[in-house]
Parts: C-alpha cells; sequence; structure tokens
C-alpha cells in the first residue's frame, strides 16, 4: 500500500527508506520489505509490522545506494514472507515492488510458467519481475525491459524496479499516487510525500501513463511513448 524508493549519493540508502516506510503506515499494511542494489541484489522482506522487517534486517549486510521498498496491503494471496514485496525474477537480478492491481496476471502467470519461469509468490505482483526478466533475456536494454513489461500490465499500478548491475530506480504509475523527491545529493521516489518530507520540500507529481527513471545525478520523465515531459517542480508548504 506504499512505495518508497532512494537513489543517494551517501550510504545512507537503507534507513532512509525505512523512514519513508515508517511515515507510509497510516495508509495501512500487513506486509514489509526493502530490495537495495549495487553488484548484487539484496532483498529482505517480512509479513508483519516494520519492526519485524527491522529485526530481520539487523545484523544482516544489506548494502547499496539504490534502492525501493514497500508496505503491503493484500488483494492476492494472504500476508505471508513470500507474498511480500519486493518480489524478484528466477535470476534474482530483478527487484519489483507494486501497489494496486494487475487485472491480467493470471494469463500473464499462465504465459511465463509456460515460457519456463517459476514463480514463487501468490501475488499479481510477481509477473512484473519475471517479464523484465524475459525482455532482458531478449536483448533489451533495462529501462527498455522495464516500460515493455508495464506495456503488458492491465488494472491499477504504482510500481518500482530495480536491477543488478545498475544504478537507477525506474518508476511507473497508473491509478496510484507516485510522487519524486528533489534533495541535493538524493532523490527518492514514494507513494506520498511525507515519506521523504524531512529530507527536502521540492516534488514532481507523475500522472497516470508517465514513466520516471532516477539515478544520483538525473531524474526523467516520459511518457507511454518514451518522448520526455516537461514537469513541474513543485514546493511543498506544509511541515511535517
Ligand atoms: N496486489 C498486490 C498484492 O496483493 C499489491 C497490494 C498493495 O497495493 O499493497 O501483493
Amino acid at each position: 500500500c506504499g512505495i518508497v524508493g532512494c537513489v543517494g549519493r551517501r550510504d545512507e540508502t537503507l534507513s532512509t527508506l525505512v523512514h519513508g516506510l515508517s511515515k507510509l503506515e497510516y495508509r495501512g499494511y500487513d506486509s514489509a520489505g526493502v530490495a537495495l542494489v549495487d553488484d548484487d541484489l539484496d532483498v529482505v522482506k517480512r509479513a508483519g509490522e516494520l519492526d519485524d522487517l527491522r529485526a530481520a534486517l539487523d545484523g544482516r549486510s544489506v548494502a547499496g545506494r539504490v534502492g525501493i521498498g514497500h508496505t503491503r496491503w493484500s488483494t492476492h494471496g494472504p500476508p505471508t514472507d513470500a507474498n511480500a514485496h519486493p518480489h524478484r525474477d528466477c535470476s534474482e537480478r530483478v527487484a519489483v515492488v507494486h501497489n494496486g492491481i494487475i487485472e491480467n496476471y493470471e494469463e500473464l502467470r499462465a504465459e511465463l510458467t509456460e515460457a519456463g519461469h517459476e514463480f514463487r509468490s501468490d501475488t499479481d505482483s510477481e509477473v512484473v519481475p519475471h517479464l523484465v526478466e524475459d525482455y532482458l533475456a531478449a536483448g533489451e536494454e533495462t529501462e527498455a525491459a522495464f516500460r515493455r513489461a508495464v506495456s503488458r500490465l492491465e488494472g491499477s499500478y504504482a510500481i518500482a524496479a530495480v536491477v543488478a548491475g545498475d544504478d537507477r530506480v525506474f518508476a511507473a504509475r497508473e491509478d496510484s499516487p507516485l510522487v519524486l523527491g528533489l534533495d541535493d545529493d538524493a532523490y527518492y521516489l514514494a507513494s506520498d510525500v511525507p515519506a521523504f518530507r524531512e529530507f527536502t520540500d521540492r516534488v514532481v507529481y507523475l500522472e497516470d501513463g508517465e514513466f520516471a527513471v532516477v539515478s544520483a545525478d538525473e531524474w526523467r520523465v516520459t511518457d507511454a511513448d518514451g518522448q520526455v515531459r516537461d514537469k513541474a517542480v513543485d514546493t511543498v508548504e506544509w511541515s511535517p
């Protein structure tokens, strides 16, 4: 029910993500998780409260300056560790968080299973990392693979993805909110502004059908055809 993302130039991405998730607790949730990438992908996720996720993270070396996080409000599959987001592809290089409902997931899951993908959850969301994996395997560059995967989806979604060896966060929305936060030494992504309001008041609201690609140096919003959108940077006035 909540998404966060962070691409930082300092080593605080993990704590920033967990902080962001705590600020989205008001939206309600039954599970939580994070994914961080550098050359490898680390995913830690748990059914239950954020404290259960914190306990699972304790003592583990989860590193990376690029990451995404999620609080889940189950729609497809019970609240279990396996059904918690982020979800991964078979090769464990792609991690995806999703809010909303993918209406055509049964059809996509059947197609992907036929193509040899093995699913580890009951969620509608898990089709997304497998689709990205398929397009990467077909030779697509990461951003193109993400865009093609999202173009297959019907329903409502705010989605964020990371890929091992790639220092960007990829995002898309349709009928589910998503906002970028622009700070001097980090960029953020979230379902709602409180997730990063302590760090910055400069925001860019995504609209339905838009995609965002965020790295440490650059953020870019494009439409469904890949055309760059000239987005307004707003200043949020209220304080936390
Ligand atoms: N439909 C997805 C699930 O059941 C996402 C739910 C959400 O928005 O948190 O896992």
